[in-house]
């Protein structure tokens, strides 16, 4: 089967090759759970999978694509209206759940869905799975995604997509099977899943899923290769002892969201390895910071990944220069790239222009070296007030120049005048009020950049990847 290629190399009878909150397996006994998920999912319409991190997730989802069926990763803290949703939407017939939700009300996830319970010492019977072998145009994943700037979309991923982004990952960062990758993140979302597990099934690396991603977890795991989202690497930031442990790895990567420079720069300090940034979405890998061997440019999500175009659209659907200062839209072609949204004839009409490029609905600027910088999401990280078009990033890097500001984000507010206000909606961790950081980013930002509004909060709502709810920032006010 074509993603699991590295096993085929021989690296898959390792005892410990697979370790998932403190149990381990090799990746050939996986493999046999697998086998038989297989068998059971052959022919269905989708698999559903229970996405807790356990080692009976990484066997069904590996199982789903033996069978050539997708595979759909369901939040396991999701509440009932999402899961029935993403059921109904996927047309899942198969809930795969490990042994803890083994009587999981059936009834109770949705109509119509069998429970398929994965169980570690089954093998698949001595008949070969009925499924056909998959092409690289079979759907691998039907993936949601986050849902920062609206309901979650179901990504429609087929095989030759993973397999791009995989080896485009594999070729950036000499990723081999003489890496140890280390995370904890979630299992139903495309950074922990395809890239967190199936990148290690691709490469034949050893993979230790942390269970969840703490800085103790991380330290103690001995990792080559780490991936983190940016609240991970903050907490780690903010665990001296825990980050220097880390400094004996080769690489640590942060993606999902953009890493703020302290925390790049604290990462640094206490670790002696630069973090490398790593861009893209559920619907594609778009870029890395660095590669293994590469060079950073301090604030760069770097260059476009192997079989990745991308280029820069203005307003008026013209080309925008890379002049490293113009912004435009980022789009994207390439072998990486999804193959449109389930059941969102109107997302997918959205997104896709006539000649085949994907709108990502990110801004962004090139320079003319073809680095790329992010300023943010057109929909609300592009604040224009006034006449002029202001980069939210921009406004929370200065007030997170403030030694008391833990966490900021801006918002573009309506205003009845200038069409949108900038707002600053800040965490602090000692003592300021807003008075003091309006005054402190005064001196930083031109006057039309400045916030009209700075409000502390006690926690800036985050989803489970540690992207900041902007939406929900806004509906505050
Ligand atoms: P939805 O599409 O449902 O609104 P979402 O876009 O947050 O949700 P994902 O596919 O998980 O769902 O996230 C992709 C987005 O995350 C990108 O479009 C980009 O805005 C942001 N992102 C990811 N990595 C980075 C990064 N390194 N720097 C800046 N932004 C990033
Ligand atoms: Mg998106």
């Amino acid at each position: 089967m074509g993603l699991l290629t590295a096993l085929e190399g021989g690296y898959g009878d390792r005892g410990d090759a697979v370790v998932v909150d403190g149990r381990s397996s090799s990746w050939e006994g996986l493999l046999g759970a697998a086998g038989a998920v297989a068998e059971r999912a052959a022919g269905a319409t989708a698999l559903a999978v229970l996405a807790r991190p356990t080692l009976e997730t990484v066997a069904a989802v590996v199982g789903g694509l033996l069978a050539g069926v997708p595979v759909v990763p369901l939040p396991p803290d999701s509440g009932p209206k999402e899961r029935a949703h993403i059921l109904r939407d996927s047309g899942a017939v198969l809930l795969a759940v490990g042994g803890e939700d083994a009587d999981t009300d059936p009834t109770g996830v949705g109509a119509g869905i069998g429970l398929l319970p994965v169980d570690l010492a089954a093998r698949a019977g001595a008949a070969a799975p009925a499924a056909a072998e998959p092409t690289p145009d079979t759907t691998a994943f039907v993936l949601y995604t986050s849902g920062t700037t609206g309901a979650p979309k179901g990504a429609v991923i087929p095989h030759a997509a993973v397999a791009a982004d995989l080896d485009a990952l594999a070729d950036a960062w000499q990723w081999t099977a003489e890496d140890t990758l280390v995370h904890g993140l979630p299992l139903f979302h495309v950074h922990g899943l395809v890239l967190g597990v199936l990148g290690a099934l691709r490469t034949g690396s050893r993979l230790v899923h942390t269970g969840r991603p703490t800085p103790g977890g991380y330290a103690g795991a001995r990792g080559s290769l780490y991936f983190g989202v940016p609240t991970v690497w903050s907490r780690l930031a903010a665990d001296h002892g825990a980050a220097r442990e880390l400094g004996a790895a080769r690489l640590l990567v942060s993606g999902s969201a953009p890493l703020p420079v302290p925390v790049f720069e604290q990462l640094t300090a206490l670790t002696g390895r630069a973090p490398i940034e790593r861009y893209g979405m559920t619907e594609s890998l778009i870029t890395v910071s660095t590669r293994a061997d590469g060079e950073r440019r301090p604030g760069s999500v770097g260059l476009p990944l192997a079989g990745v175009r991308t280029r820069l659209v203005g307003e008026d659907g013209g080309a925008v220069p890379h002049d490293g200062e113009s912004v435009g839209e980022l789009q994207v072609a390439g072998e990486t790239l999804f193959r449109g949204y389930l059941n969102r004839p109107d997302a997918d009409a959205e997104a896709w222009t006539a000649d085949g490029w994907f709108r990502t609905g990110d801004v962004a600027v090139i320079g003319p070296d073809g680095f790329h910088r992010i300023v943010g999401r057109a929909s609300v990280d592009l604040i224009k007030s006034g006449g002029y078009r202001i980069g939210a990033g921009e406004v929370e890097a200065a007030l997170r120049d403030h030694p008391a500001v833990a966490d900021a984000a801006v918002v573009g507010a309506p205003d009845g005048d200038l069409g949108q206000v900038v707002v600053a909606y800040v965490m602090a961790d000692g003592p300021v009020t807003g008075e003091q950081l309006t005054a402190f980013v005064a001196e930083r930002l031109s006057v039309h950049k400045r916030p009209r509004r700075v409000v502390l909060v006690p926690e800036l709502p985050r989803n489970a990847m540690g992207k900041v709810l902007k939406k929900q920032l806004l509906d505050l006010g």
